[in-house]
């Protein structure tokens, strides 16, 4: 064994890390992504002020699964009789789409999306949005355990569902090259390839994929079943429409601020990817609703799923596709958490701010 002669080494001679000389940020320089000279860790003053409103929303909101009684639910689903058959398939099957979806949103902002973002405010958020899509996941995992269902079964649906894997597989796709430790933005290719991912993530995935799967719940909680786990979608779907609307702001100020990157073809590009989630989502309520549930088919929600495509796709200035009218006008409803009376009743009242219902 060699003896150890030497002082341990530092660096106090090497070249700093802080750049003192670069002078005090100029907030003009701030951009979402390509900011120049950016200081990421410079929170003030803040720029992208939607990023900050959406930090505070999102602490406004704070909740936790465990808050939410599941009892009803538990005994609903003990009966062999209150649910049928075609109702029991149909939630496994949102479950099975959901238990894998946030992780992977998870992933995609912490591993492939958050270094290349050069606004501080934006990051601050996307830190919110992640401890986020643990405490979606957390929801999941806490209703397969209250119902007492096969969580190998249900947490493994992403893999042996093939309508749930088709979907799961297209967004990843997109992650491919982001995730790839060598990717830098900067480029016209890179800037519009990191364009697209958040394209697909925050209009496809967040804005088509979680919506119908929340359509499905709403419908049980319509037919005053699976109430408990309906109101814990309720809270997951009232973050995920912040995460969208921060998403769509994220891509409309990257528009702003390089133009030169939303071409038409770009545009025809992000059109038919929107066009191919609107089929891979059909296929996904077509084995939903093999039969149908209290009045939900996978017709209706054909319709239902082209009515928030077009929506998305009008978000960033693209014009809609389908032109088709909202089949499900309760699920407006379901989104205003407003309306919804004593909701707050059955939680604890620990956070001062829980109570805020703003969307
Ligand atoms: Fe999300």
């Amino acid at each position: 064994m060699e003896p150890i002669t030497s002082q341990p080494q530092t660096n106090i001679t090497a070249k700093p890390i802080i750049d003192r000389s670069a002078g005090r940020v100029d907030v003009n320089k701030r951009k979402i992504i390509n900011g120049e000279g950016a200081d990421v860790v410079q929170l003030w003053p803040i720029k992208h002020k939607f990023a900050w409103d959406a930090y505070n929303v999102g602490n406004a909101n704070h909740w936790l699964p465990t808050e939410i009684s599941m009892q009803l639910d538990i005994e609903q689903w003990r009966s062999q009789t209150f649910l049928t058959p075609d109702e029991r398939h149909a939630l496994k099957m949102v479950l099975g789409f959901f238990t894998t979806a946030d992780s992977i949103a998870a992933n995609n902002l912490v591993l492939a999306f958050y270094k290349h973002i050069t606004s501080p405010e934006a990051r601050l958020y996307l830190l919110r949005q992640a401890y986020e899509e643990a405490i979606h996941t957390q929801a999941y995992q806490y209703i397969v355990e209250s119902l007492g269902l096969d969580g190998t079964e249900i947490f493994n649906m992403y893999r042996e569902v093939d309508a749930i894997y088709d979907k799961e597989e297209f967004i990843l796709s997109f992650n491919q090259g982001i995730f790839d430790p060598n990717f830098k933005t900067g480029t016209f290719v890179n800037d519009q390839k990191f364009l697209e991912n958040m394209c697909v993530f925050s209009l496809i995935m967040e804005g088509i994929f979680f919506y119908s799967s929340f359509a499905v719940i709403f419908g049980f909680q319509r037919q005053n079943k699976l109430v408990g786990s309906a109101e814990q979608i309720q809270y997951i779907m009232r973050d995920e429409s912040t995460h969208m609307n921060f998403g769509i702001d994220m891509i409309n100020t990257i528009k702003q601020e390089q133009p030169e990157l939303w071409t038409p073809t770009f545009v025809e590009r992000v059109t038919n990817l929107v066009r191919k989630a609107v089929e891979l989502e059909y296929k996904f309520a077509v084995d939903v609703f093999p039969k149908g549930i209290f009045g939900l088919n996978a017709e209706g929600f054909k319709q239902y799923i082209e009515h928030i495509a077009d929506r998305r796709l009008s978000r960033v200035g693209i014009d809609p596709i389908y032109g088709t009218a909202n089949p499900f006008p309760w699920m407006s409803e379901a989104v205003d958490l407003n309306k919804e009376k004593n909701f707050f009743e059955t939680r604890v009242t620990e956070y001062k701010t829980g109570g805020t219902l703003a969307w």
